[in-house]
């Protein structure tokens, strides 16, 4: 005999699958908006790559000569961490590529304390611990998700779903299409993070550009690195960092091969500590402190939406009247195999426009996606994918979906007015034209 299900269907307006920044931007943006909001995320916590990955630092906020092109509930996380004493100052500096980069460091546990202030503070109902497992959809309109929480099984009856879960799990279970790779082209690597410290950081930030080249190519000569390069961000707290080291050329939604890549994640962070600790001037006293909760992933699905935005749109750039956000990230690929990476380099003051349309997917009225899952090719996902523009792009999909709510009955999110839409983002703080 099968048990009654013990919890109740729940009707909200917007449900977000997905707690990553994206999906907690998105949150956040409707339930201020007006609208009632669920959040659905798998672990405890809130943050995705940026808090269980533990990615650390949010990049490029401005164009190279120093425009600003993000801002909004992105900035308003920067500053909630600076009350917290867990994000540094907004600092430039040059890669090993030689292409000048902006960032702000930031401590990834602190971050999940910031998340649940503004989720909770805006009256969002945060469903931790819950996975998407089932959607139900029917001529195109999403009716119910369900998904396994610590109480059972819950459906829930949303009016808009966001899907923000990475991996774009809800639309794949709604049967939505998806881009594929262009030819030639693969996925990109995942990335187990680790933290090592102590770090003498006088000493290793007196490491020039050069040198650090030098060591990164010897290391990973010597099979020590699987990636050329020292990547690090400083933990605000400690005199630790986060190194972006490892190299996982893996389909993360192919369960087998992300369990292998998650053991062999590890197994790369512990043989680049121990090169750290040989080779690196400022390391020879660090260890090995902590491994990501979970490893990092830069792309997977991406959804075919009403408009696929490409990287000549990116660098052209080209201008959107449905405009939404904007970035300034160069293009950027990380070779599966390892090696350096493929930058391409925006110049001066060169920024680019995000349009509505890429947050709609083809052939369902009442979804959007936000985040890594967004519809672009794959070369433009290597610029928009950063967290700074994932954020951005949160903000105006959680906004768009409470307008959506705005009017009665079957609704259409085709149907929000761009240019309404756009007000209501620069209200909030957001920029929109680049
Ligand atoms: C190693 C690495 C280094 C990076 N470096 C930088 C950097 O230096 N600066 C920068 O700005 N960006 C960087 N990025 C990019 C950036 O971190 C990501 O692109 C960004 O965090 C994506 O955010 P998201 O919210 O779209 O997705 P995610 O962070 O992947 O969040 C998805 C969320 O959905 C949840 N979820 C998934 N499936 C389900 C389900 N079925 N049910 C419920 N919940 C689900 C997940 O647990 C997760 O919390 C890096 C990424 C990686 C992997």
């Amino acid at each position: 005999m099968t048990k009654p299900n013990p919890v109740p269907p729940r009707a909200v307006d917007v449900l977000v699958c997905g707690g990553g920044v994206a999906g907690t931007m998105a949150a956040v943006a409707a339930a201020r908006q007006g609208a009632t909001v669920m959040l659905v995320e798998r672990y405890g916590f809130l943050g995705g790559n940026a808090t269980g990955g533990a990615v650390a630092q949010f990049n490029s906020w401005q164009t190279e000569a120093g425009r600003r092109v993000v801002a909004g509930l992105a900035d308003e996380v920067v500053q909630r961490l600076r009350t917290y004493e867990a994000a540094g100052e907004h600092q430039v500096f040059v890669m090993s590529t030689g292409h000048r980069m902006d960032r702000v460091e930031y401590a990834p546990e602190v971050l999940k304390l910031v998340l649940d202030d503004m989720v909770t503070g805006a009256g969002v109902q945060p469903m931790l611990h819950a996975s998407v497992c089932d959607v139900v959809c029917e001529d195109g309109r999403i009716r119910a998700v369900r998904m396994l929480t610590r109480s059972g099984v819950v459906n829930v009856h949303p009016r808009v779903v966001i899907d923000t879960s990475g991996d774009i799990d809800v639309l794949h279970r709604a049967g939505a299409r998806f881009l594929s790779l262009d030819e030639g082209d693969a996925l990109q690597p995942a990335t187990m993070m680790f933290r090592f410290g102590p770090i003498d950081f006088e000493r290793f930030d007196a490491i020039t550009t050069a040198e650090m080249k030098v060591l990164a190519t010897e290391g990973y000569a010597s099979g020590d690195l699987a990636r050329a390069a020292l990547h690090a961000s400083r933990d605000p707290y400690s005199t630790d960092g986060w190194f972006n080291i490892s190299r996982l050329g893996i389909d993360a939604t192919d369960a087998q091969a992300l369990s292998q890549g998650e053991i062999e994640g590890r197994r790369q962070a512990w043989k680049a500590a121990a090169y750290l600790r040989r080779a690196v001037p400022g390391c020879e006293g660090g260890r090995l402190r902590a491994f990501a909760t979970q490893v990092g992933i830069r792309e997977t699905r991406r959804v075919e939406g009403e408009h696929v935005l490409t990287a000549q749109e990116l660098t052209q750039p080209v201008a959107f009247d449905d405009a939404i956000a904007c970035g300034a990230y160069p293009i950027d690929i990380h070779p599966a195999s390892g090696g350096e990476l493929l930058y391409a380099s925006m110049g001066d003051d060169h920024a680019y426009q995000i349009p509505y349309r890429s947050l709609i997917p083809k052939g369902v009225t009442n979804a959007l996606v936000a985040g890594r899952g967004i519809s672009a090719t794959h070369a433009a996902l290597a610029a928009i994918r950063v967290m700074t523009i994932s954020m951005a792009v949160g903000q105006a999909a959680g906004t768009a979906a409470a307008l959506a709510c705005e009017g009665e009955g079957a609704l259409d999110v085709r149907g929000v007015d761009a240019a309404r839409l756009r007000e209501v983002l620069k209200a909030g703080g957001a920029l929109v034209d680049a």
